[in-house]
């Protein structure tokens, strides 16, 4: 009976095939479809859904169905039982479907007529394209060996589709990869940019869905996956692999050895399929569960099975990182996910990037940061849609990606892009001006680097110097440990480069979401106010210290400054600091040249310190306002949870209140005091930061000129004097300062 039903199903893709390769339009292919499926599965009715939007679906061909409801008939997803197909992902069998529950009538269709309903999805590796539907008059269950058929059928539908098979007049399948489509995701990184499509990790395209002979393909799937399996072996035996790894890689490797997972594909490949569509229809089901499971193992042990199923098509189809597509020349990367060193690979060529990942301070947004590349994160779905070369506009301030855009988006947008050149060559003319504002008053502009690639900023956007050298991207991007040695030659680069101006160099600050790839992770309920920054350096003093010897060498002759992160009570830093000094006095004892002058700083980013006994304020150099993670710790509000991050003001009363505090306690002591983080680059922010009494801000270096523009023409004690209003008034200063800046334009 299995055997009569795998020839059956054989006969019905090679029917299927012979049909597509006939020449017609893409709406006469499906109608042709649906006749030849009807006709191989003796029902009367085979119909296809397709997703109009991602939550409509059309009914675009039907055999058996009235003719007039094609293109008319239409179901929100999860509505009536073809849109329960989809929204599952998987297929329903009934012989009774008006009794089931959901069953939506629709009378265009005459659909009343037919009692038995079998749909399976029509998905390529996850990508919800539709609903294949047979019916039937007489109340019949369809059997296993029918489902199966069915579902190898939708498969190469799918996979037709993203070959172009049903293009042609009006709306079909193949438009799922035309039709402009917008995201909406979040900011990882400022800025506008226009360019092309350039996939991270290319979708593999697989030319030949249907097989005629299932022996040699069961024999290429028993080969791949045999190399498979050798390779992940060799992944698990590597020395460098601690215990958790090891651990890691064991489920891996045991997926790759799954028997399972490799009969079912020779499954798929006896009712027709090649051995790449069988993969492939695995690799779909694995992608559909994913999205249903709650628990998190469980879904990382899916996304195993993902990422072999991948690496097994690339053995299968030969088709690697590298397919041959040539990458444009404004290319815009798109990727689930990419990690620092692959990004720093492509470096400054990229226009933009966009992921579906990732977050504000994962290592990719910090290197794009640094690069000044737009980056869009958490942009859904974005690499099954895109394709190779296909335009796209990155809307980095508003967190918006135009894929394939319209015309008049495209048009508009490049307005914004060219406005922004404007306004960045009218800042270029004040690049050598101080930031002085009408009352006289100057606030000093530095930058926020991590980089070398950083330096040349120094000199374009006219900072006075690196107001914060974040020294964690030097750590994350390597495979081990940094040496000493090599550390000192590149802190000696960044200051050579910084030609005499100030650098800031923050200690190391990992933990929290900046984890080194080969450190042991700690599985920590809350990262961000974990075993991070100061305390890991305080904890494990040997990194620390090697750390220390290389910024002293590098600064032999030369004055130095450097500052600690995260720094909850005074006494942590009056240890970091007897380590400086401790070190300082070793390196002179060996006769090696120390720096001319030390400062010593702290990052104030915990609400705690700002009430730190005033021996902690005498006894630093200087205090740097750390303000990401001072708002996020003082509103308890996750800097990288989309949904609170931008909850609170930073001119709220409270928070303004709180840093005229911090600004009063310095003065009181005399500590210099700068501000460093994201908002010190947002123009009115900064403004009211320093109406507030902070003279030196340190942002990114794009933000310098608008900043500068805004301070030079406003009075600052006129701001302070709005400001001190609105604090007797309102909850937030901002709608007081923004009407004042109206009411004095240039
Ligand atoms: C901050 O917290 O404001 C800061 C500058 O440090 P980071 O963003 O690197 O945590
Ligand atoms: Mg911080």
């Amino acid at each position: 009976m299995a055997e009569r039903t795998d020839s059956d199903s054989r006969k019905l893709l090679r029917r299927l095939r012979d049909s597509l390769a006939l020449p017609g339009q893409g709406q006469d292919r499906l109608n042709r479809i649906t006749h030849l499926i009807a006709d191989s599965m003796g029902s009367e009715v085979c119909s296809i859904y397709l997703f109009r939007d991602a939550e409509t679906l059309e009914l675009y061909a039907s055999e058996g169905l009235k003719p007039e409801s094609v293109h008319k008939t239409r179901l929100k997803l999860g509505e009536g039982l073809v849109g329960r197909v989809a929204r599952a992902g998987k297929p329903l069998n009934t012989s009774d479907a008006p009794s089931q529950p959901g069953f939506r009538y629709m009378p265009e269709t005459g659909e009343e007529a037919y009692s038995s309903f079998l749909g399976v999805p029509i998905q390529r590796v996850g990508e919800k394209l539709g609903v294949l539907v047979v019916q039937s008059k007489n109340a019949r269950i369809y059997s296993e060996d029918e489902i199966d058929a069915l579902e190898v059928v939708a498969m190469v539908l799918a996979e037709m589709a993203e070959l172009g098979a049903f293009n042609g007049e009006g709306d079909t399948l193949a438009n799922t990869h035309r039709h402009p489509v917008m995201f909406r995701g979040g900011t990882g990184q400022e800025g506008a940019a226009e360019g092309h499509v350039w996939l991270h990790e290319p979708r593999v395209v697989v030319t030949n869905p249907v097989a005629d002979d299932p022996l040699t393909e069961i024999e290429r799937i028993r080969e791949a996956v045999g190399r498979l399996r050798v390779s992940v072996d060799d992944l698990l035996s590597a020395a460098s692999l601690d215990k958790e790894q090891k651990q890691v890689l064991e489920a891996y490797r045991m997926f790759a050895h799954s028997r399972g997972w490799l009969k079912r594909m020779e499954e798929d490949i006896s009712l027709g399929l090649s051995a790449e569509a069988a993969v492939q229809k695995e690799q779909s089901a694995a992608r559909a569960r994913m999205e249903q499971v709650p628990d998190a193992y469980l879904r990382d042990r899916l996304h195993d099975l993902d990422d072999l199923a991948n690496r097994l098509l690339r053995i299968l189809t030969g088709q690697g990182k590298d397919t041959g597509a040539e990458m444009p020349t404004d290319p815009v990367l798109v990727a689930r996910n990419i990690g620092p060193a692959e990004l720093l690979d492509y470096g400054r060529k990229l226009k933009g990037i966009v992921l579906e990942e990732g977050s504000v301070g994962s290592h990719a947004a910090i290197v794009a940061r640094a690069l000044a590349i737009p980056l869009v994160i958490h942009a859904e779905r974005i690499t099954a849609e895109a394709l190779n070369g296909d335009p796209i506009l990155v809307d980095g301030d508003q967190g918006i990606v135009h894929l394939r855009p319209e015309e008049n988006v495209a048009r508009a947008f490049r307005d914004k892009i060219a406005m922004q050149a404007q306004a960045q060559e009218r800042y270029a003319s004040l690049r050598n001006l101080p930031a002085q504002s009408k009352c006289g008053q100057v606030t000093a502009l530095h930058m926020n680097a991590g980089l070398m690639a950083d330096l040349p900023s120094l000199a374009h956007s006219g900072a006075e110097g690196v107001g914060l050298f974040r020294t964690e991207l030097q750590f994350l991007i390597r495979n081990q440990m940094p040496k000493r040695g090599e550390l000192a030659r590149l802190y000696a680069r960044v200051l050579d480069a910084a030609k005499g101006k100030a650098v800031t160099f923050r200690t190391l600050d990992i933990g929290s979401d900046k984890v080194l790839p080969y450190m042991k992770p700690q599985d920590e309920p809350n990262p961000a106010m974990g075993w991070r920054a100061i305390r890991v350096g305080l904890d494990k003093p040997g990194v620390l210290r090697m750390q220390l010897q290389a910024l002293i060498r590098a600064h032999a002759g030369r004055d130095m400054a450097v500052m600690f992160p995260f720094i909850a009570e005074g006494s942590e830093f009056a240890i970091a600091r007897e380590s400086l000094e401790r070190e300082l006095e070793r390196e002179s004892g060996l006769g090696h040249p120390i720096p001319t002058g030390v400062k010593i700083g702290a990052m104030l980013e915990t609400p705690a310190l700002a009430f730190a006994p005033d021996r902690f304020f005498r006894g630093v150099d200087f205090i740097s306002i750390g303000g990401n993670d001072l708002k996020q710790f003082f509103f308890a509000a996750d800097r990288e949870n989309e949904r609170v991050r931008r909850r609170y003001d930073t001119l709220s009363v409270s928070f303004l209140t709180f840093i005229g505090k911090i600004v009063a306690r310095c003065e009181a002591t005399d500590t210099a005091l700068s501000f460093c983080g994201e908002d010190a680059g947002r123009p009115v922010e900064a403004l009211c930061f320093a109406a507030m009494g902070i003279r030196t801000l340190s942002m990114r270096p794009a933000s310098i000129g608008p900043v500068k523009a805004l301070l030079r023409r406003v009075d600052l004690t006129e701001v302070r004097a709005v400001i001190d209003e609105a604090m007797r008034t309102s909850d937030t200063v901002r709608p007081a300062v923004m009407s004042w800046l109206a009411d004095h334009p240039d």
